[in-house]
């Protein structure tokens, strides 16, 4: 067993990863259906090839008309049109409208050549086949004109947006079926530990079931990668190795990560490709360990499941999000609330401390640290609100401090 003879800060930590993700840059483009695009990274700009739409159209329903037939119409003085005809959405009429003339139109439908306005149904009135004009109406009244919503040439989405639902129906008005976006990064979970079971197993005797699988699985998942968890891998340098070398972008290494006697992660990742950064100034999760191995990154998180969380949240998860595109920053909405106890953290390293609130009342916004220690016991984390940080340089807060807490919500 060797020890940790220096750590590495979580600033120094974070350089090391950025800079490696500056050298990765996002992940290749693939074409997706728009039925599975929501949420996904579009990939490069979209330009709209077509006017949407490509035609005047009737926005109520009514009848076309010449505005200047109209001039002095009123409730008192009706003025008689002759009806032509009927225009349907989908339909191109086929005749001009000159003076004196109507034609009855429903919305979406195309305008007849002649007509510069639509005189909506309520302010007419139709005696036998007669109509009569209630109102005036300007020109270019209760019409939308060509390109209103979309202009042929124009840049519709950026490169970069995450596609909501309404950005699906606009491509697919101008006619995209499918979009080109950011590659969702491929995330092996290799859990080591030979007093592991899987999950689905009840723990028994000294054997405990696979927490971290279920939750890096679902951690990957939040931030867009694609997570392979096969099963539990022996701890034995093959079988590991084999793991490390699966074909993916991020491999993410549960237990074994330490200096210990099983820990044969750090070792085989120096060995074989590049054990960057290994003991961190922070608690939990000291033991994590980041490096290379060819084309992937590798994340060594200690097997304790608080430790394991907060390491994938603190390093792993950032690289997922930004290999897919996405923002590094947490996904945790952020709140500033009132500490009220203290709590001691030595200079030098950083500490995460979950923290529930005082009462219930959530306006109060009073917090109360509920751990800072056992990294051991995940379910503090599932009692937990949420977290805070409390940075390396710091030797605590004092109660009554104003406080980031990310939101476990
Ligand atoms: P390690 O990092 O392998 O030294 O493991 C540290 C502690 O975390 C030990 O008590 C392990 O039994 C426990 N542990 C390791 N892996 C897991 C896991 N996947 N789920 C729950 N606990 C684990
Ligand atoms: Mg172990």
């Amino acid at each position: 067993m060797r020890g940790f003879s220096e750590r590495a800060s979580v600033e120094q930590a974070l350089a090391w990863l950025d800079n490696e993700l500056d050298k990765l840059g996002q992940l290749s483009s693939e074409s997706v259906a728009l039925s599975q695009a929501a949420g996904r990274v579009l990939f490069e700009d979209v330009t709209s090839k077509v006017n949407v739409p490509d035609f005047n159209r009737a926005m109520m329903d009514g009848f076309g008309v010449l505005a200047s037939d109209l001039q002095g119409a009123s409730p008192e003085n009706p003025l008689a049109l002759n009806v032509v005809g009927e225009c349907l959405p989908g339909q191109i009429f086929p005749e001009a409208i000159s003076a004196g003339q109507a034609v009855k139109i429903m919305t979406g439908a195309p305008l007849p050549l002649g007509v510069d306005a639509v005189l909506p149904v309520e302010k007419t009135m139709s005696r036998g086949s007669t109509l009569f004009a209630l109102a005036e109406l300007e020109q270019g009244k209760n019409f939308g004109t060509v390109a209103e919503d979309i202009c042929s040439g124009e840049v519709v989405l950026h490169a970069g947006r995450i596609l909501r639902p309404q950005d699906l129906g606009v491509l697919s008005s101008i006619g995209h079926g499918s979009v080109s976006v950011i590659r969702q990064p491929k995330v092996r979970i290799v859990v080591t530990g030979d007093e592991l079971l899987p999950a689905g197993a009840v723990p028994a005797g000294c054997q405990i079931v696979d927490a971290n699988g279920p939750m890096l699985a679902a951690l990957v998942h939040r931030d867009s990668g694609i997570a392979n968890h096969p099963g539990i891998v022996a701890d034995n340098r093959e079988a590991i190795l084999e793991a490390l070398r699966d074909e993916v972008d991020v491999v993410l290494v549960s237990g074994g990560s330490s200096v210990g006697q099983e820990d044969h992660v750090p070792t085989l990742l120096a060995e074989h490709g590049d054990l960057a950064i290994h003991g961190i100034a922070m608690r939990p999760a000291g033991p994590l360990g980041m490096g290379r191995l060819d084309g992937r990154l590798v994340f060594l998180l200690p097997g304790n499941p608080v430790a394991c969380l907060w390491g994938y949240d603190l390093f792993a998860g950032r690289a997922i999000r930004r290999l897919g595109g996405k923002s590094p920053e947490w996904p945790y909405r952020k709140i500033s609330a009132c500490l009220s106890s203290g709590i001691k953290s030595p200079t030098g390293r950083l500490d995460y401390v979950r923290i529930k609130y005082v009462c219930r009342k959530l306006e109060d916004k009073q917090v109360e640290p509920l751990a800072r220690s056992g990294a051991s016991v995940l379910s503090s984390t599932t009692r937990a609100a949420g977290f805070i940080v409390v940075p390396a340089e710091s030797p605590g807060l004092d109660a009554g401090s104003e406080v980031d807490v990310f939101l476990y919500d």
